[in-house]
């Protein structure tokens, strides 16, 4: 089996990075960073979205597993200590593969034929370039509402419990196949009304972002930003593609959630 580590570049998750390959290596795996079928992550979720970006282009043939060594991640669950056992898992017994939804995000641009099209594994956000964002919100090819205010974040279930948390949204499950629009700061008075609270779209439907203030916009795919100028439209749906987890044991979502958020010495 092939493999590859990404390591978040300290001095702790290096050190594990050096010893986890060393290993592998001598349990047969053959180090290969530009086709591997197992991704070790070592450092914390960020440093799994790093991951997941730099191999997007082949996740039907890519199972991810992660090692924090900061705090409990929700894609990053291993502990630096159960590193030689989670290398033996790797080298030794067969993986169940765990999928979770993915964001396909589409941008439009005005005067251009071209569109540019991005995965999200946790979010993607967007804001204008001036100070408010005033955007139309069309649902299933609906007008639903006349956006105003700071930006609008569209998550993953999986990404539900990174910024969309911060911004009251939902947690949900990542077994649901489902995108999350939730809203920052927007402005609500008896002119401006939106709706305020965060939708849950499935599977099939789609968000299309219509600019009614200014063509440039600055949108985040999970770490990623970038300015966007003249663009016409953004369209988000659940994306076909999937992201691929190897688990070697159980570690159920809501423990996860409990263990992060609620206390982790129980
Ligand atoms: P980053 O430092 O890599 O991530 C910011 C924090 O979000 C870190 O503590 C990270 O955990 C945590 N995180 C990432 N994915 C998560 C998930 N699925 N569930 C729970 N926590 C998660 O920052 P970055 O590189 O600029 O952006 C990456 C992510 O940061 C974005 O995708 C966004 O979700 C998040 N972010 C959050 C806020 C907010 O909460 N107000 C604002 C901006 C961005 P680790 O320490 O384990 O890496």
């Amino acid at each position: 089996m092939k493999f590859a580590i990404q390591s978040r570049n300290d001095q702790l998750s290096n050190r594990l990075m050096e010893e986890a390959k060393g290993y592998l290596t001598d349990f047969g795996l053959v180090f290969d960073e530009d086709e591997p079928e197992i991704v070790l992550s070592i450092g914390g979720d960020g440093t799994l979205l790093h991951a997941f970006h730099k191999y997007q282009h082949r996740l039907q043939d890519t199972a991810f597993v992660g090692i924090h060594t900061g705090h409990l991640g929700f894609y990053a669950d291993w502990k630096p200590e159960e590193m030689e056992k989670l290398v033996i898992s790797i080298a030794r017994t067969e993986y169940e593969v765990i999928e979770y939804p993915l964001l396909e995000v589409t941008i439009n641009y005005r005067n251009l034929e071209k569109s540019a099209t991005y995965l999200a594994l946790n979010e993607s956000t967007i804001k204008s370039s001036e100070v408010t964002l005033v955007v139309d919100v069309e649902l299933n090819g609906e007008h639903f509402e006349r956006f105003r205010g700071d930006g609008l974040c569209m998550s993953t279930p999986s990404g539900s419990t990174a910024y969309n948390k911060a911004l009251g949204g939902a947690i949900i499950h990542p077994s649901l196949p489902a995108m999350q629009l939730a809203e920052m700061a927007s402005i609500n008075n008896r002119v401006f009304r939106t709706v305020g609270a965060p939708l849950v779209l499935p599977n099939h439907h789609k968000c299309v972002l219509t600019p009614v203030k200014g063509p440039d916009f600055m949108l985040t795919i999970d770490h990623l930003q970038l300015l966007h100028k003249d663009v016409k439209s953004v369209e988000y749906v659940v994306a076909q593609e999937r992201v691929r987890f190897a688990r070697f044991r159980p570690f159920p979502f809501w423990k996860r959630v409990h263990d992060s958020f609620i206390d982790s010495d129980i």
